[in-house]
């Protein structure tokens, strides 16, 4: 699957910029990546053996500023998923009117192998790889799957040290006493609750009776859980890698997220302070929670989740896309017989990379926002978007996704055109 992600990506990209009439000069330009470095990474291990990882990072597309996107560590990463996610990257940045390009990188590892010191060291030779390709003007990476701000923390300290300057501006989701923006952590799934809070708004959904089934407790997964638990939306579903739990009563997500700090799984208890009793619920795997009969299933884990294979098992109404790429293109047909209505990631979580920006003004700027700044901004940004997507799904008769596409290949259109024709007279 991994292998046909980007020409997926591809595909989508073509379908959607000919449905939204797009000039076919702007799309062929979307479907080349600008530069990809890819490099080997030896790394002196506890026991004093030498192990070679692969890293990858992926400079898509700069028409409107730097690249921006992740890094993920996980043993699946491939140039071809590199690239995808950093095709997406272009496209979100555009929908939410970010002054970025697209980009994206991992490294090839099973971060949950290594010891602290041993991911502490691949994270500085990544940094040291890519000094020359990454920086506060050019791109811009941020934490992913399997990467968070310690990560990042070390990843600008080794770029500082190359470098010899201070630079927080060269990444974001830092730890806030490196310079991170107070609002990082949560960004993502508080981007996706504040879609759903339109969607609910557009569609009278009443949270009380709203029923939400969430694939992936990570970063976005549990954020938006967590959101949505407290504005009143019943969560009957959450999984993590090891599999998921189910209860049509709902659970309790703090209590939730409790346990999986101190076990490291997701278990179905209800915590007292720091007592927990087990609640009752039935044991499902991944392939189970996309197909339960809720109202929304928020794919928030990885992609190619979603497929021609198991598409039409799916019974939610609402599909919220945290994780990038969780449906495949051939998936697409099938969900929209059925009525499906999906707010694409491009759009849904987008409030990552929305806070990453502040982080990066802020750090410009060398001030610091409040919390509240940051979540008010990052509602004025969200909300805006969510409303032009839909307005244009609704006007011309698109998915939201296509519609969402349409948005950002017309702006990337605009800035191609109003940078002018330098490129014919220099190559
Ligand atoms: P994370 O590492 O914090 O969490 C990943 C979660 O997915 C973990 O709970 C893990 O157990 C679970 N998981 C892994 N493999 C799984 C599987 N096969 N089935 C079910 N669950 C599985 O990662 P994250 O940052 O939350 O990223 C999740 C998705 O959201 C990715 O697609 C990522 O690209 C996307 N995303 C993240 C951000 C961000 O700011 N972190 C921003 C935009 C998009």
């Amino acid at each position: 699957m991994t292998d046909s992600i980007f020409k997926d990506a591809l595909n989508r990209l073509k379908k959607y910029g000919e449905a939204a009439s797009i000039s076919n000069d702007v799309i062929e330009s979307l479907m080349h990546p600008f530069s990809i470095l890819k490099a080997t990474l030896p790394i002196r291990m506890d026991d004093g053996s030498t192990r070679y990882f692969t890293g990858y990072r992926c400079r898509y597309n700069n028409t409107l500023g730097p690249t921006k996107g992740g890094i993920r560590f996980h043993p699946d990463v491939n140039m071809a998923e590199i690239q995808a996610l950093a095709l997406w990257m272009t496209i979100k940045c555009a929908v939410v009117g970010l002054p970025f390009g697209g980009g994206k990188g991992g490294i090839v590892v099973d971060p949950k192998t290594l010891s602290p010191l041993e991911l502490e060291r691949l994270s500085r030779a990544y940094v040291r790889a890519m000094a020359d390709f990454i920086g506060p003007q050019t791109d811009i990476p941020a934490p992913d799957v399997y990467t968070n701000a310690r990560i990042m923390g070390w990843m600008m300290d080794e770029y500082e040290a190359i470098k010899r300057v201070k630079a927080p501006g060269v990444i974001t989701g830092k730890p806030v006493r490196l310079g991170g923006s107070l609002g990082r952590d949560d960004a993502t799934g508080r981007g996706a609750y504040l879609c759903i809070q339109e969607l609910s708004k557009k569609l009278l959904l009443e949270p009380e009776k709203t029923t939400v089934a969430v694939q992936g407790f990570g970063n976005g997964g549990y954020h938006v859980a967590r959101l949505l638990h407290d504005a009143g939306y019943k969560i009957v579903a959450i999984s993590d890698s090891k599999g998921g739990i189910y209860s049509p009563k709902g659970f309790d997500v703090a209590s939730i997220y409790e346990e999986k700090q101190r076990s490291r799984v997701v278990r179905a208890v209800y915590c007292k302070q720091s007592v927990c009793e087990l609640v009752e619920h039935d044991v499902i795997s991944n392939e189970d929670l996309l197909s339960l009969d809720v109202d929304i299933l928020i794919p928030a884990a990885l992609e190619g989740v979603i497929t021609r294979e198991n598409a039409a098992s799916i019974k939610a109404k609402y599909i919220v896309e945290v994780a990038n790429g969780p449906i495949l293109s051939n998936a697409d047909p099938i969900l929209e017989e059925n009525g499906i209505q999906i707010v694409p990631d491009v759009l849904a979580n987008a409030g990552g990379v929305t806070v990453s920006y502040f982080e990066w003004v802020q750090n410009r700027q060398g001030y610091k926002w409040s919390l509240e700044e940051v979540h008010a901004r990052l509602q004025d940004i969200m909300v805006d978007a969510f409303n032009e997507v839909w307005d244009l799904a609704q006007a011309r008769n698109l998915s939201m996704r296509s519609a969402a596409y349409a948005v950002a290949i017309e702006r990337i259109g605009e800035a191609v055109e109003a940078h002018g024709t330098r490129d014919y007279f220099s190559s």
